[in-house]
């Protein structure tokens, strides 16, 4: 990597070049007795291959400084009495940012800090990596040359390459002395606190479980190269049978899409990938540790890759590493759902089918990378009251299949193996939620009326039988939602007829009198069937779903409201269609409806006492006309969800625009009042189902609007009850209305003081 040396720095050819690196740091690492040997003979090894003037390690001490521990070129005297803190100088930069730094002039760097023990003066050029295992710094690899150069891509890559297999071999024990491994194993170890965004409330805690686990424990280097060989050629086998099974068995998909599953064959068949991981092996590293190597190989590429869609075939590729690494530990049980004790699942993405495949009694919390608080993953938790939180994507990083994990759905935080205070502290507010639980229930009796005697009706969302007890327990007036596709989800393939009917009959009998809305299946969107083909559709929110496949497909809707008809027969039935966007398409579901009506006179069979039907007011279109919608059916319901991922054109599942808008934004606000008036001037009942009721101000600004029927997540009843005996509908509405020209992004933080003022329960409702 000198000036001097003008070729690539690998004989031209990167893997094969870090091939030849491999081989050598494993001979290092093989041959020297005394650890300070090894590292030093490791150092030694890669600035020669580099062609670098210096190679230094830096290690991370349980103090939190970063010592030289072994350095090839700067002055030995050095060695474990530099030390440097994180963020301190350019080592502690790259430690602290975990990310690799280039420079062609390090003494002139901002952070650049002079220690006169290494004789460090006249190095130009510095490339620094961090050495990275379960998400944390271990300590930082340096390379330095005396001339003023830039160093390649390739070359970054190289040591970034170097770097990842240091930080695996300082953790495995294959590189340091007993003592030190122990205190790296401490270090991987610490409690740690990660801040992320609050989805479900309530707090939990248990031992963490991936969705996709991590690669088990297992050897760097190999003793017998042609063994390791072997077992890597029967783990690519093994590998490739299973996802040719998971393709051809329709019925095992799962959740997972065809299309990734598409690009997992892609990989696993790939030619290019079996040589890397070959050589790899040959290099005289074992199965597993090829795996690991080639996996970090590619991820530093495609991290580096602009084009968003090879960025997002990472997920996919590292799903694949860790099959195969999952494989080559023995691991043939690739079933989910069964959980052991109190588990915290842990993912960075994961849509509503996958969580309703773990058994839901020991299914303590979730922490997920990416999801949003309208996505119906969260939808779903929230039925099955299950804490959750969200924006963590490194906690898969930075904690351990079952490591203890508490989940603090309130703040949105998470405590990673906490220690037994903060384990304590949680106990206690437990106790104190559930302590509040019971209140709501005492109070179910009351009215929810508001101060100037507003009457606000308030039901639940629901969408399995499991949640038909929160009725009684809430004291809702009954369900505003039950969304019917969630069991179209949970199945392998399309629920008969009689599954669907003795669904709806057992959801009638348990809420005993009161009503329930059933609305027809809306799948499409995240909520993507294993067993059905939607195409390959670039928006699926704004494809294939809801009211518009019914019309297409009428061999979905015509059993689905066979059953709903027959279950409900001699009661009411009320049944809403998803997605309506033109009036017009409500007179084909009608058309489907009634066929099916004369289906059962002709056969003399019971029908419903009465059937009310209503529609969902979830795209800008149908709001703006909903008038005519109105004219066509007996109530409607405002879906806020999707209404606002269509007002704002802001996708509901995205983590990066859900949060840019706000529906306290006097746009909206004033565009809901006048849906409300207009719905009601066309003499329509009109309800709001949209979970954004589940957050105290946004209930109270939607009463202010003039929404006075409500149907919200269960655990929200109790204390949304509260928090309207609290209001005076008459204020907040003025106050409401003479904001609605407001240029104001969002009005929160002056409604919210204005709640405040007036002594609003706002508080109330994260329970
Ligand atoms: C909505 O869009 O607001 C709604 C209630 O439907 P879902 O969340 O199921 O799309
Ligand atoms: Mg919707």
């Amino acid at each position: 990597m000198s000036i001097e040396n003008t070729r690539p720095p690998h004989g031209g050819h990167n893997d094969q070049g870090i091939t030849v690196l491999l081989r050598r740091m494993h001979d290092a690492v093989a041959q020297e007795a005394s650890a300070q040997q090894r590292l030093d003979h490791l150092t030694r090894t890669i600035a020669a291959h580099v062609v670098a003037d210096v190679c230094s390690i830096y290690l991370r001490r349980p103090d939190d400084e970063l010592e030289l521990y072994s350095t090839e070129g700067l002055n030995r005297e050095a060695v474990h009495r530099t030390r440097l803190g994180i963020g301190e100088g350019l080592v502690g930069l790259v430690a602290q940012s975990r990310r690799p730094l280039v420079t062609d002039d390090a003494p002139h760097h901002p952070a650049f800090a002079y220690r006169p023990e290494t004789g460090e003066d006249p190095l130009s050029a510095f490339l620094g990596v961090p050495l990275i295992r379960s998400g944390k710094t271990l300590g930082v690899l340096v390379v330095q040359n005396r001339t003023a150069r830039n160093y390649t891509d390739e070359e970054v890559e190289a040591v970034q390459a170097v770097a990842a297999l240091l930080a695996e071999i300082a953790a495995s024990g294959e590189l340091l002395s007993q003592e030190e491994t122990a205190v790296v194993g401490e270090m991987l170890h610490r409690p740690e606190t990660l801040s992320g965004f609050p989805i479900v409330d309530g707090v939990a805690s248990g031992a963490a479980v991936f969705l996709q686990p991590p690669a088990p424990k297992h050897k760097v280097f190999a003793s017998d190269v042609a063994t390791e060989a072997t077992r890597l050629e029967q783990g690519l086998t093994e590998l490739r049978a299973s996802v040719d099974a998971m393709l051809a068995d329709n019925a095992s998909l799962g959740g997972v899409s065809r299309d990734v599953l598409e690009t997992y064959r892609l990989f696993a068949y790939d030619r290019g990938w079996k040589d890397r991981l070959r050589a790899a092996v040959f290099s005289g590293l074992t199965a597993e540790a090829a795996v690991e190597q080639v996996k970090n190989e590619n991820r530093s590429r495609l991290l580096q890759a602009r084009d968003p869609y090879l960025r997002e075939r990472l997920h996919d590729l590292d799903d694949l590493a860790h099959r195969l690494l999952r494989l080559l530990s023995g691991d043939k049980n690739g079933a989910r759902g069964q959980l052991d004790g109190d588990t915290i699942l842990v993912a960075r993405v994961m849509g509503p089918a996958e969580l309703l495949e773990y058994d839901r009694k020991n299914l303590k919390g979730l922490v997920l990378g990416e999801v949003s608080a309208t996505s119906h993953v969260a939808i779903v938790a929230r039925a099955l009251k299950i804490p959750m939180v969200t924006g963590l994507g490194d906690a898969i990083d930075r904690c351990e299949q079952g490591d203890q994990v508490i989940v603090d759905g309130d703040k949105g935080e998470i405590h990673i193996r906490p220690t037994s205070d903060v384990v304590e502290a949680f106990r206690a507010r437990k106790e104190l939620q559930s302590e509040r639980q019971e209140a709501y229930v005492k109070e179910r009796e009351l009215p929810a009326r508001t101060k100037d005697g507003a009457d606000v009706t308030v039901m639940i969302n629901a969408g399995l039988a499991l949640d038909m007890p929160h009725l009684n327990d809430t004291g809702a007036h009954g369900v505003g939602l039950f969304r019917t596709e969630l069991q179209f989800l949970i199945g392998s393939q399309l629920p008969s007829a009689t599954a669907q009917e003795a669904l709806y009959r057992e959801v009638l009998d348990l809420a005993d009198g009161k009503p329930v809305i059933f609305r027809t299946a809306d799948i499409g969107g995240d909520k993507t069937a294993a067993y059905m083909d939607h195409g390959n559709e670039m928006n699926p929110a704004m494809g294939w779903r809801g009211l518009r496949m019914a019309v297409d497909r009428p061999g979905i809707i015509r059993p689905q409201l066979r059953a709903l008809l027959a279950a409900a027969a001699g009661r009411t039935l009320h049944i809403m269609f998803p997605m309506v966007t033109l009036a017009s398409e409500l007179d084909h579901a009608r058309a489907q409806l009634e066929r099916e009506v004369d289906r059962i006179r002709r056969r003399g069979g019971a029908e419903p006492e009465k059937i009310l039907i209503g529609a969902m007011i979830e795209t800008p279109a149908a709001a703006w006309r909903i008038e005519e919608i109105a004219a066509k059916v007996d109530f409607v319901s405002i879906g806020g969800n999707d209404l606002a991922q269509f007002y704002f054109a802001a996708d509901r599942d995205s983590e990066r625009v859900q949060r840019r808008y706000d529906m306290m934004n006097p746009g909206f606000l004033s565009f809901l009042h006048q849906c409300l008036e207009k719905a009601r001037a066309a003499g329509v009942s009109v309800s709001y189902c949209g979970e954004q009721a589940a957050d105290p101000v946004n209930a109270a600004a939607l009463i202010a609007v003039g929404v006075r029927e409500f149907s919200v997540p269960a655990p929200s009843v109790g204390p949304f009850r509260r928090l309207i005996r609290s209001l005076d509908a008459g204020e907040i509405g003025a106050w409401a209305a003479s904001e609605f020209g407001a240029p104001d992004d969002t009005l929160r933080e002056r409604f919210t003081a204005f709640l405040l003022e007036k002594g609003a329960n706002i508080a109330s409702i994260e329970g």
